[in-house]
């Protein structure tokens, strides 16, 4: 079967064009977006992260503002420094780069972020509003494939959606936003029992599980749409995602690639999260 590659660096590049515009304007206006992020240690995984993200930011026009803090931060210090955040008016977004230290208390953490300025959308008051169908500032990943969808064109509506994962930012999110297209949505785990045939009634099928080329084609049904979220290492350090693409391409109508695909767009779902943050505090709320 003919599939469509679902090209998500190439999306990301057509919104980051459009976000340029939008930010130019905004500062034309005298309002600059400021994305502040908050490393803690010396993970090179997240690293990286934040280097990109810092690029991404600069190539948009937004203000990026580091804060790479030593691996013996203490919970009160990486509380402080984030009221500080909250408090500044050059600051429209916080992202705290995950994981942090076994020290810390994520949870207390992410909680501490002002909802308003959540553009991981990880705060249990996002978390709320995306629940209730209004998703202020969702999580960038399942926000990201939702866009994919969107571009290409395929239909949520009446679909059978499976979703492989639970977490709370991709699996449980993805879950939310793919219901609120109407999407008929299935979400497996750890503790799925018969995962494959679960998985293999799939309209859209969602891998976010973390286990390089998990999926094979025995788990696809032909013609359907396959999202990998996953990011994984092979045995060569090669990046792979959850999906066994050779196997299972040719059975798809439609299938991201890894790299390329969801990586690139939660890289832009940020920035977009950013700009509407700061339009937000400039219209003085939530809309
Ligand atoms: P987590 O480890 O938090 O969650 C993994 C989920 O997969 C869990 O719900 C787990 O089930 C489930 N799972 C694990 N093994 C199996 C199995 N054998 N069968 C069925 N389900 C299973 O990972 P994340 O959600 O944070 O990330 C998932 C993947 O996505 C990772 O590869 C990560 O690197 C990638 N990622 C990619 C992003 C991107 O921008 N492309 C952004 C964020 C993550 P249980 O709950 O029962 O343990």
């Amino acid at each position: 079967m003919a599939y469509k590659l679902l090209d998500g660096k190439d999306l990301a590049g057509r919104m980051k064009t459009a976000m340029k515009q939008e930010v130019s304007e905004l500062i034309a206006k005298g309002i600059t977006p400021g994305l502040a992020v908050v490393i803690v240690g010396n993970d090179p995984a997240s690293r990286t992260y934040v280097n990109n993200k810092r690029k991404d930011c600069e190539e948009v026009g937004i203000r990026s503002f580091e804060y790479a803090l030593p691996e013996e931060t203490t919970q009160k210090q990486l509380l402080e420094l984030i009221d500080t955040l909250n408090e500044d008016k050059t600051v429209d977004g916080i992202l705290v780069q995950l994981p942090l230290p076994k020290h810390l208390d994520e949870a207390k953490v992410l909680r501490r972020i002002d909802p308003k300025k959540d553009v991981d959308g990880f705060h249990p008051y996002n978390v709320g509003e995306l629940m209730i169908g209004n998703p202020i500032l969702p999580p960038c990943t399942p926000a990201g494939v939702m866009e994919i969808l969107k571009d290409a064109g395929i239909e949520v509506a009446g679909k059978n959606c499976v979703v492989v994962g639970r977490s709370n930012i991709v699996g449980k999110p993805m879950a939310m936003l793919l219901l609120h297209a109407h999407g008929t949505v299935t979400v497996c785990h750890s503790k799925t029992r018969n995962l494959k045939d679960v998985c293999s009634q799939a309209d859209i099928l969602v891998a976010a599980i973390g286990k390089a080329d998990f999926i094979t084609a025995e788990y696809v049904k032909e013609g359907a749409v396959v999202i990998d979220v996953g990011i994984n290492r092979n045995a060569e350090g090669k990046m792979t995602g959850d999906v066994d693409f050779k196997s299972v391409c040719e059975k798809t109508s439609a299938i991201t690639p890894v790299p390329g695909g969801v990586g690139p767009m939660t890289r832009a779902m940020l920035l977009k999260n950013t700009i509407k943050a700061c339009i937000m505090h400039k219209n003085g709320g939530v809309s």
